[in-house]
């Protein structure tokens, strides 16, 4: 276990904006955890950072980060039906799709290339072309500090919903480790028509096929971190009530529309195009040309510049269409 304090945290996160925080514990095991909960009870606070990738610091941070550094993926069981990989939260979650596919266990490929680290994807329930976490965690390992006691949730039990989970609600819990369900039979998901047809022009679709055509569709697309710094999309896809939909699609008949559990969901990044802030620059602070949804920081924009760019365009899209843009990335 290493305690920095008052440590920059800008390589922490994605989005590179310069920030403090007041602690930072890199942690490699729950063990660690006991030992620093011992002397610092739960109850003075702290936050769990990941990878960084969906988290935007709008200034200084004052209180205490813990950041699992623990790695390790091993197979816990295996049999005809299926195979189920556990992986410690620390894990990048990139690196583990790639053991996966490389190893011959089936699922994850969709996900490919998605930022951040492993326990992270239970708690966001990550997903991508058609695909997310929740179809495949067998169930997810946590440390509780309130109780100091380990328990094993089922999938059920983490109560999965769009980018969410009970994860979310319950703050205190820790997540060190996610047991993935995988497949020994390959079956692709092909549902996107740009990720079939790149996938099928290479020949018979195969697992790592499909994860370097996701790869490098996702590098096109989105900014990559290292140089340019972002979170990935900074707003959820609105669900709509039938009504709204029905009079915007009436003004707007090119609008994408989907239903939706609870409605009609519009892609956020059709709407904030529409709302003419695609490739909008301010200082540091931009909309990303390729992709609307993306906020991005070209290089010394603070995290207060890019969050107060994203509620002027949550208040515009709000103003043109009636619609309340919520954020995906969580400003601290
Ligand atoms: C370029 C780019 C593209 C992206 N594309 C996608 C995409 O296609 N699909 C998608 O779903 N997301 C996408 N994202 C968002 C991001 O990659 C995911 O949300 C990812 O799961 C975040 O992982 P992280 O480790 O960085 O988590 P962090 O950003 O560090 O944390 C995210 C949340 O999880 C909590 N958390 C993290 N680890 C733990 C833990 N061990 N225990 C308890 N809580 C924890 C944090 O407290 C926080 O609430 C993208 C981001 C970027 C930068």
């Amino acid at each position: 276990m290493t305690i920095h304090n008052n440590i920059d945290i800008k390589k922490y996160t994605t989005f590179g904006v310069t920030a403090t925080a007041k602690r930072l514990v890199e942690y490699e095991s729950v063990d660690d955890l006991r030992r620093y909960f011992a002397s610092n009870p739960p109850s003075e606070g702290f936050y769990v950072i990941g990878g960084g990738s969906n988290i935007l610091f709008s200034g200084n941070y004052h209180g205490t980060l813990l950041h699992p550094v623990s790695k390790g993926i091993s197979v816990v069981s295996d049999d005809k039906h299926g195979i189920t990989v556990r992986a410690e939260a620390g894990e990048v979650w990139d690196d583990f799709v790639g053991r996966c596919v490389a190893g011959g266990w089936y699922g994850l490929e969709n996900l490919s290339f998605i930022p951040g680290t492993v326990g992270a994807s239970a708690v966001q329930n990550i997903g991508a072309y058609g695909a997310e976490a929740k179809d495949f965690i067998e169930s997810v390992e946590v440390y509780d500090p309130l109780s100091d006691s380990c328990r094993v949730l089922t999938n059920d039990q983490c109560a999965f919903g769009y980018r969410t989970s009970i994860f979310k609600q319950k703050r205190h819990l820790i997540v060190v480790a996610v047991s993935y369900r995988l497949c020994r039979t390959f079956t692709p998901h092909l549902g996107y028509a740009n990720l079939r047809e790149r996938v099928e022009a290479a020949g018979t679709p195969t697992a790592l096929s499909v994860r370097q055509t996701v790869t490098a569709v996702r590098s096109e697309k989105l900014p990559d971190p290292a140089v340019t710094g972002s979170g990935g999309s900074f707003f959820k896809n609105p669900v709509v009530d039938a009504g709204l939909a029905d009079r915007l699609s009436a003004l707007y008949p090119q609008m994408p529309r989907y239903d939706a559990d609870g409605g009609v969901k519009i892609p956020a990044g059709w709407l904030i195009e529409q709302a003419g802030w695609k490739g909008y620059r301010h200082g540091d602070a931009g909309v990303y040309p390729k992709q609307a949804l993306v906020l991005v920081n070209y290089g010394s924009a603070t995290g207060k510049e890019v969050a107060d760019l994203a509620a002027r365009v949550a208040e515009d899209v709000k103003m043109k269409f009636g619609i309340e843009l919520v954020p995906e990335i969580i400003i601290l």
